[in-house]
């Protein structure tokens, strides 16, 4: 009995976190990630863009039934959408929940915002949707390297208990969007990130395991004052 105890004690003490890859579905570098979060035993979740969606539901299919969250990362993943009215807003997230129920049998439960921009209104568009809104407090900005060196530093010296990630499968807008579409450094970077934290003690969770906490969201509320 108290060796059970015990070792719950020590589970429960260890650091978690949490793998989410954003702006797919991405053909083969998607699968690529999926097949390597699989041999490694790691859970994730993929926030899918809509109009992605409808171009390459077979990759969204492959996530799912892998056993990976799929989420919603809006229909057109636009910078503009959280100055749109409720009713875009709404029809943005609307169709892409949609299309994933097609998909995985299912609606999706969580949203992250494009760019990680958000307004109040989005917020409400969302809890009309019925979706939770998703951060990240781990962003080594794969959006602009293929690094994988880079990609590993960065995530294990952001890395803390309670932590989610922030990679990309795909990549929708940006700068360096065509050239990074592969996903080169993102994919090499993946089981280097995985055994180091590990190392580290860290368990991998789905973000439900996960306690709620402030980073969730206050990140995407930049201006909002601190309350106590
Ligand atoms: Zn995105």
């Amino acid at each position: 009995m108290a060796a059970t105890c015990w070792v719950k004690l020590v589970s429960k003490m260890k650091p978690s976190i949490a793998l989410t890859f954003d702006d797919g579905p991405n053909g083969v570098a998607t699968r690529s990630i999926v097949d390597i979060l699989k041999s490694k035993n790691v859970p994730a979740a993929f926030f899918c863009i809509g109009s992605r969606i409808e171009k390459d539901p077979k990759t969204v299919r492959y996530v799912n039934d892998h056993g990976f969250s799929v989420a919603n990362h809006s229909w057109r993943h636009s910078f503009y959408l959280p100055v749109q009215s409720l009713s875009a807003m709404r029809d943005e997230l609307h169709r892409t929940s949609e299309l994933l129920q097609t998909i995985t049998g299912r609606p999706p439960s969580l949203f992250r915002p494009p760019h990680g921009f958000c307004t109040p209104r989005l917020v409400s568009a969302a809890q009309q949707e019925r979706l939770e809104i998703i951060g990240w407090s781990v962003d080594p900005q794969d959006y602009y390297t293929d690094n994988a060196q880079l990609i590993v530093e960065r995530i294990v010296k952001q890395a803390h208990d309670g932590g989610i990630i922030l990679l990309h499968d795909g990549l929708h807008d940006g700068f360096r969007a065509k050239q990074l579409a592969d996903r080169k450094g993102t994919i090499e970077a993946l089981p280097l990130v995985i055994d180091a934290l590990r190392e580290k003690g860290y368990d991998f969770v789905v973000l439900d395991q996960l306690p709620r906490m402030s980073h969730w969201t206050s990140h995407l509320f930049p201006t909002e004052p601190k309350t106590k």
